[in-house]
């Protein structure tokens, strides 16, 4: 295989356990699985989920939540991100939670559904901060009266999305906790109506690290369930102990001598300074190896690190295997070629290499790269 995504599921599960026992058997776990599962593929990921104990899940749009459905999944599915009209007819066939920020779209949908004779779970959608999604705090006890009146919608959950959970910064923890106090009395102003707000929920992975008062009854991690704590300073106190769930592999398929003075792919970005042997391998930034890695990362070959150079190609990069030995090279044709998943050698440092997050290096590994289940 020229490139593959091992998807880690051992780990995986592994990753819920911490999160269990660290929130506490009682609460309840919304896996985050949009984007294919950051990349890991929604369909396994969604299974070993619920073995471990989830209870639902999110995803961004409502195909996604409709692959789910047909892949047999029938716990509760949040649709995180708003729906356009036009996906209500799946929202309602497939049985699928939306989040509502507003009142129009809450009556559009009871409309649909009083239609179709259908009950469907709503979540309400609440912004304490995040400046996106949700409605205003001014707008929160209208919107939820709204909905207790909407004879085709029930009210299972109310929500809210933290901006900054993850900075462990004084003036972040701050804005976060100011979040967290303005969600939890507009959910006591809606008790306090007599209207029961159902499940209540707030946190993402950097609440769940950092923030104890904001795990309420379930909780979203994403990014820590695939493996990956949200900040990178090393606090003593907080213990992570959590798996990349993702490893990307690829081969050496051909090994050549590249001359003193002589160039390495696209561009002439890199000139050999002494002769020299490299591994070209199979994997571009099609495959999810960014190409703002070339000259900057390092893959790891039987279990020895080696530099990138040249630029990264659509799909292929090449490797300095730094030896001119053709007698005594370190590494043979066809070796694998770990790319990046390793310890020391995650997506958490790729991304800092290249200037993101680990999210978007794990979800831009593209479709033409098989996922290979192990654990
Ligand atoms: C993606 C998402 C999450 C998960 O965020 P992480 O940072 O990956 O834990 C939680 N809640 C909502 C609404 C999301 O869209």
């Amino acid at each position: 295989m020229r490139v593959k995504a091992l998807i880690h599921l051992d780990r995986f599960k592994d990753n819920i356990k911490f999160v269990k026992a660290k929130i506490g058997e009682k609460r309840l776990i919304c896996v985050p699985i949009k984007a294919d599962a950051y990349g890991h593929g929604a369909l396994p990921i969604a299974k070993i989920s619920l073995e471990a104990g989830a209870f639902c899940f999110g995803v961004a749009a409502v195909s996604e939540g409709v692959e789910l459905r047909k892949g047999g999944i029938k716990a509760p599915i949040l649709v995180f991100s708003q729906s356009n009209p036009d996906d209500i007819p799946e929202i309602i066939e497939y049985n699928l939670t939306p989040f509502i920020s507003d009142i129009e779209f809450a009556s559009i949908l009871n409309d649909k559904a009083m239609r179709k004779n259908a009950k469907l779970s709503i979540h309400i959608k609440i912004d304490t901060g995040m400046g996106r999604m949700g409605c205003s705090m001014e707008d929160s006890l209208p919107l939820t009266r709204h909905i207790t009146s909407c004879s085709n919608l029930k009210l299972e959950g109310i929500a809210t999305h933290l901006a900054i959970s993850d900075s462990s910064e004084k003036k972040d923890i701050d804005f976060t906790k100011t979040q967290i106090n303005s969600f939890k009395i507009i959910i006591d102003e809606i008790r306090a109506e007599g209207i029961d707000p159902g499940i209540v929920h707030a946190a993402n992975s950097g609440a769940i690290l950092q923030h104890p008062e904001s795990w309420l009854d379930m909780v979203r991690p994403g990014l820590l369930l695939y493996g990956y704590k949200t900040y990178e300073k090393e606090t003593s106190d907080i213990d992570v102990s959590i798996k990349p769930v993702m490893e990307l592999r690829s081969a050496v398929v051909l090994i050549k001598k590249i001359k003193k003075g002589e160039s390495v792919s696209y561009g002439r970005t890199w000139i050999a300074d002494k002769n020299t042997y490299i591994a070209i391998v199979s994997a571009g930034y099609a495959d999810g190896l960014p190409r703002l890695a070339s000259n900057k990362w390092q893959v790891i070959i039987n279990g020895k690190t080696y530099p990138l150079v040249g630029r990264v190609s659509m799909d292929q990069c090449c490797v300095n295997l730094c030896t001119d030995n053709i007698e005594n090279l370190p590494v043979k044709r066809w070796d694998e070629v770990i790319i990046f998943g390793a310890e020391k050698q995650d997506a958490a440092m790729l991304a800092e290499t290249v200037g993101t997050i680990p999210y978007e290096i794990t979800c831009n590994i593209n479709m033409r790269v098989p996922r290979v289940y192990v654990g």
